[in-house]
Order: structure tokens, then C-alpha cells, then sequence
């Protein structure tokens, strides 16, 4: 595995965690999945050989079915958090904010989902959390107020602000923390907003956090 976090543009040396991934946390994106719109934010785990650096290339599994994108901000959690911190602490244990891929086997998810089986497989597969370069929190004015986009072959797919999460960030970290303690280096997918659709191979794709970080990528076939 070759990932490295970077923040403003330099190399962080923080060890590549696990990733923790919200699901269904904007109701638009719920609701075009046909699932209901959950009481309590829903919980899966990317595991670290899941990460990969967002660059020119996204590769994606050929032999597996269908992959989805779909677009997240993405925290870098740089202090360890646990249970019972308040929002002051978690926000100074934040080391930045970029954007998240989290690729999804849309089929196979359906099926594991049909059976009453855990997502792994479709969620957690080698490559399936490509991932940009963060910006510090002084760099953000508003967490609540930032705006994620994907263009796919130039046309917008997904245009999503963080101003309509069903559980705005902080809050989600306070929950993961009840289950999971977040470690240095560990990354929290927020969710996506609506627009999530399969990937060609050739597609060319622009993914960015407005304002602040912009990646250019092609998909291409995982060896
Ligand atoms: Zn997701």
C-alpha cells in the first residue's frame, strides 16, 4: 500500500487507519436508493488496504459487477478521539477535510443486502477508498457549509453541500466514537449526497471540494 495522507500540499506523517463510512446521511441519496431514512446515522468500515491515493487513475474491479462512485467529504482525524469528547475536542482533533471515494458494488451489495449479510465485500475491497489531499480546519470557515462535487465526463453528476447531512460532522464523530475509537491517521466518510451512478472504464472524472480541492482522474480497469 502506497497511500499518504497529505495536508496542504505536504506529506503528514500519520499512519493510513481504517476508514469509517456513513451511510444514507443525506436523505436525497437515501431516497433515490429506495431506503428508508435512518434514525441513527448507519456504520461500515473500509479497512486501510482499501486506500489509495486519488490521482490519475481510479481503478476499478472488472470481474465483480457494477462499481459506483460516490462522492464524500472526507475527515482526517489527526488526535485520537473517544468516547465522551464534546464538540471542542473533536474539532481540535480534526487534521483536515478533503474528498472520499467510496466505490460500491452496486450489485453485489444488493444481493449481500437481499441475504441479511454484512456489505464488506462490496464496500471494503482493495482500492474501493480512493482519496484527496486534505486542507487544515483553519483553512474552512464552516464545516456545515461545504460543497462537494462530481463531474463525470463533463457533466455534472453529483453537486451535494454539507449543509443537508441528516448528522453534521461533529455530531458523527461523537457517534463513531461510542463504537469505534478513531485513531491518528483514521478517516471518516460523511456520506453522499444524491447522483451516485456506475463507472465506465474511460470515464474521465472531476471531484472536488469547492474552493479547495479540485482532482482530475480517469477510470481504468484494477489488474
Ligand atoms: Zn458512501
Amino acid at each position: 500500500m502506497n497511500y499518504r495522507h497529505r495536508v496542504n500540499g505536504a506529506e503528514l506523517d500519520l499512519p493510513a487507519g481504517k476508514a469509517v463510512c456513513v451511510g444514507r446521511n443525506y436523505a436525497a441519496h437515501a431516497k433515490e436508493l429506495n431506503n428508508p431514512i435512518p434514525k441513527e446515522p448507519v456504520l461500515f468500515i473500509k479497512p486501510n488496504t482499501a486506500l489509495v491515493t486519488l490521482g490519475e487513475q481510479v481503478l476499478i474491479p472488472t470481474r465483480l459487477g457494477e462499481c459506483h462512485i460516490e462522492t464524500e467529504i472526507c475527515i482526517l482525524v489527526g488526535e485520537k478521539i473517544t468516547r465522551g469528547f464534546d464538540q471542542a475536542q473533536i474539532e481540535a482533533s480534526i487534521a483536515g477535510v478533503g474528498v472520499a471515494l467510496d466505490l460500491t458494488l452496486r450489485g453485489l451489495q444488493q444481493q449481500l443486502k437481499d441475504d441479511s449479510l454484512p456489505w464488506e465485500k462490496a464496500k471494503a475491497f482493495d482500492g474501493a477508498c480512493p482519496v484527496s489531499e486534505f486542507v487544515s480546519l483553519d483553512k474552512v470557515a464552516n464545516l456545515q457549509q461545504l460543497q462537494i462535487q462530481l463531474r463525470q465526463n463533463g457533466q455534472m453528476q453529483q453537486d451535494g453541500s454539507s449543509a443537508d447531512m441528516l448528522t453534521p460532522v461533529v455530531e458523527l464523530l461523537v457517534y463513531i466514537s461510542q463504537f469505534f475509537t478513531l485513531l491518528p491517521g483514521d478517516l471518516v466518510l460523511t456520506g453522499t449526497p444524491a447522483g451516485v451512478g456506475p463507472l465506465a472504464l474511460g470515464d474521465l472524472l472531476e471531484v472536488s471540494l469547492v474552493d479547495h480541492v479540485y482532482c482530475q482522474t480517469q477510470v481504468c480497469a484494477a489488474v
